[in-house]
């Protein structure tokens, strides 16, 4: 699943809203390196992603709510719109910054 273009322009201002638009990836090649340093290292404060992992909560909680039934309708579909929930869009934005605080308070 992967959001329309509505709702990920709504993550991404949802994003700098809660503070967090300096942590997202200038450009394809910084996004890329964050997303193998995460691979390499876990996540720290050099490779951290806001919008990468606010979009992974929306797809792990999209894959909890699916059923069997929906899985091959819904694989196209954007989860915000396809379960109606847009308050996804807050809270993974919110989990996102609570993440980054974690993150910064080791
Ligand atoms: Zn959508």
């Amino acid at each position: 699943m992967k959001l329309c273009q509505y709702h990920w322009n709504k993550l991404i201002e949802a994003i700098q809203a809660d503070g967090l638009g300096d942590l997202i990836p200038q450009g394809p090649l910084e996004l890329v390196r964050r997303i193998h340093s995460r691979k390499a290292d876990g996540i720290n404060q050099t490779n951290f992603d806001p919008v990468s992992l606010a979009n992974d909560l929306i797809t792990i909680w999209s894959v909890s709510s699916i059923g069997r039934d929906d899985l091959m309708s819904a694989a196209s579909q954007c989860p915000i719109c396809f379960f109606d929930v847009p308050q996804w869009i807050e809270k993974a934005s919110n989990d996102s910054g609570e993440a980054w605080r974690k993150i910064c308070s080791f």
